[in-house]
């Protein structure tokens, strides 16, 4: 089939990736000038099954534009209009019967996708920052208390974790500040943290030499489907010949637009309950590896992760709804520093001749239950892997491998059913 690819970000890749090689024709295009530019820049690097639990704290609550408190979805503003629609579905898929099964079924996507990531890496050879097994931290007894119901789930669905003391976590992280106190941890196994840009640059690079056509500068303006088996035209203009427009017809399109999505399928009556929320991430060299991550840790009570990739360190957390794309919050940068300075002080550059911090946002694509949507829209020739909230880089190779499955009528090696764009009627 002539598939098109709308993003080139982590998703967009890794789908393009799987279906150039399964035999398809696929063009993706991607209106910045590479791959990975938006929220797959510079994002967390956990990729471990389990790091998604509500470990240690509520699953969800709001915290208003004027709390000090970590933890939970900070509101930068007052949500407007039909915005409390969606905070409100957010807050209650995080309650009730339903709550452990929609964990089941992330924990499954990030498992599967760890296994696929595992499997890409060692057939096509790359190269990339990873590491294996990761922390999550508890510094109090009551965070290792309203954990147990996530770690009961873990063991029932067979993810590799393991319950630590203070003292053998240190074991494994030996540069762990002594100061800051630790109650325990778990230890989540198998490929843990990795960078995510870093991959997509070499998945597209392994797709195009099995014969992908990457596009850039190039935005689709529009999806218009052309009947029930007709296929699919795409409108698109490119900025690098300004003014230049351009409609291609594809057997098929998948939309993988990020936060971009909606405004795409809208014209199409696919209203898709997504909503940007921003996290924010640092990333600096290695000051004395001696002091630094061997791997990766989560903080459990700030939701802050601190990974090791290669000769840097990246830290991420921290939620926002309603924030300014492009202006950094200013209190949730100050606790990435706190936190890293809690756990492994002095272990990066921060200023002098050789010292740069790369300060970042990014928008994640949420929806309300936190589940990605995996497949074929109402309509036969649109096809959508979008949504991946906080955990896109962990879903990435398991969503593109069970996409790519679908398109070719086969049944994916998971249950998707929970991730079918038809569970909001599209
Ligand atoms: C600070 C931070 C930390 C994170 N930490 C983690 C983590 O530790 N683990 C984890 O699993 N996930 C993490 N995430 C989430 C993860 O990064 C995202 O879920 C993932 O990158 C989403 O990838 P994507 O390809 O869907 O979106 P994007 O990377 O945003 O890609 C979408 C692409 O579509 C393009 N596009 C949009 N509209 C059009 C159009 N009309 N025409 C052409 N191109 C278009 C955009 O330019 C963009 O390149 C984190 C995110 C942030 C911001």
């Amino acid at each position: 089939m002539k598939v098109a690819v709308v993003g080139a970000g982590v998703i967009g890749t890794t789908t393009a990736f799987e279906l150039t090689r399964d035999g398809h024709e696929v063009t993706v295009f991607e209106r910045r000038s590479t791959v990975a530019e938006e929220a797959s820049f510079a994002s967390g690097a956990l990729v471990a099954a389990g790091w998604t639990a509500p470990w240690g704290r509520p699953e969800r609550s709001l915290r208003m534009p004027w709390a000090t408190r970590p933890g939970g979805l900070k509101l930068a503003r007052l949500p407007r209009g039909g915005e409390w629609r969606w905070i409100w579905r957010w807050l209650q898929a995080g309650q009730g019967p339903h709550q452990a099964d929609r964990h089941r079924q992330i924990h499954q996507w990030v498992q599967y996708s760890q296994q696929r990531l595992l499997a890409i890496t060692e057939e096509r050879d790359l190269d990339h920052d990873r590491s294996q097994g990761m922390l999550v931290l508890w510094r109090q007894a009551r965070e290792a208390e309203q954990a147990q119901p996530a770690l009961q789930q873990m063991k029932e669905l067979g993810i590799p974790c393991r319950e630590l003391s203070a003292d053998q976590a240190r074991a494994l992280e030996p540069a762990l500040n002594p100061e800051t106190p630790l109650h325990g941890a778990i230890e989540l196994g198998g490929e843990a943290a990795a960078n995510c840009r870093e991959f997509a640059l070499s998945i597209r690079v392994e797709a195009q030499q099995l014969g992908c056509r990457f596009v850039f500068s190039t935005t689709v303006d529009a999806v218009e489907p052309l009947g029930p088996t007709a296929g699919v035209n795409l409108r698109l203009s490119s900025s690098a010949n300004a003014g230049t427009s351009d409609v291609q017809r594809f057997d098929a399109v998948v939309v993988c637009a990020g936060v971009q999505s909606t405004g795409l399928l809208r014209p199409l009556g696919l209203r898709l309950p997504l909503q940007p929320v921003y996290s924010h991430s640092l990333s600096a060299a290695v000051r004395e590896p001696l002091d630094a991550p061997m791997s990766a840790v989560l903080d459990a009570g700030y939701g802050i992760s601190i990974a090791r990739l290669g000769q840097r360190i990246r830290v991420a957390g921290g939620s926002e709804f309603g924030a300014t794309p492009g202006q950094p919050s200013k209190a949730t940068l100050k606790q990435l520093y706190a936190v890293l300075s809690d756990w492994f002080p002095g272990s990066v550059r921060l200023g002098g001749p050789r010292g740069s911090v790369q300060e970042w946002q990014g928008a994640q694509a949420t929806l309300p239950d936190g589940l990605p949507l995996v497949g074929a829209t109402r309509f036969p020739a649109v096809w959508v892997n979008l949504g991946h909230g906080s955990a896109g880089w962990a879903m990435a190779c398991g969503t593109a491998r069970a996409l790519a499955d679908q398109l070719a009528a086969r049944s994916p090696d998971i249950d998707v059913s929970g991730s079918s764009p038809q569970r909001h009627g599209l």
